[in-house]
């Protein structure tokens, strides 16, 4: 397998030196983008940021863990509970989709479900974003979660805005 390779120079943001980019690409048109900075100043700057964001990923996964074991812990149960008594696949898809904790038509619910057992499937749908919509379905508040839950949603914001970019940056 080969990767033709082209290179580009741009300024660097500071302007005193310049960044080279590598674009490379395989026989399946498959791209892998590697930077140079070539300036003192920016390659500061851009370690620095790395470093941070490293230890800003290392503090999101540790919260997540223990706000995800503390959810887990509290409500799996009940919530795999709640839906014990469901009649079907279709009401148990139409209750997520109202609730905004799932987003697709009956036939794709079905796909996803298809080789599950349900309390797996209902388990996974245990992730920050649902958290509080899951409390909100079971009627229930939980002013401790409210609290714990804050930063790993910021951070979390925080990192997929950065993906984001990165993404576009890239594509
Ligand atoms: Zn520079």
């Amino acid at each position: 397998m080969s990767w033709d390779s082209w290179k580009q120079e741009v300024r660097c943001p500071c302007g005193k030196g310049v960044v080279i980019i590598t674009t490379e690409m395989d026989d399946w048109n498959r791209t892998r983008v590697s930077e140079e900075i070539l300036c003192e100043e920016c390659l500061r700057k851009s370690e620095l940021i790395r470093t941070q964001r490293l230890e800003r990923n290392s503090r999101y996964s540790l919260l997540l863990n223990q706000l995800i074991t503390y959810f887990k812990g509290k409500y799996c149960h009940i919530w795999i509970q709640h839906f014990e008594s469901i009649k079907s696949k279709k009401e148990l898809c139409n209750i997520l989709n109202l609730h905004k904790i799932e987003n697709c038509t009956i036939e794709s619910f079905y796909y996803k479900t298809r080789t599950i057992e349900l309390s797996k499937y209902l388990e996974g749908l245990i992730r920050i974003e649902n958290l509080k919509k899951i409390l909100e379905l079971l009627g229930t508040d939980d002013s401790f979660l409210d609290k714990i839950i804050e930063e790993p949603l910021l951070l979390k914001k925080e990192i997929d805005a950065e993906n984001l970019a990165e993404y576009m940056r890239r594509y």
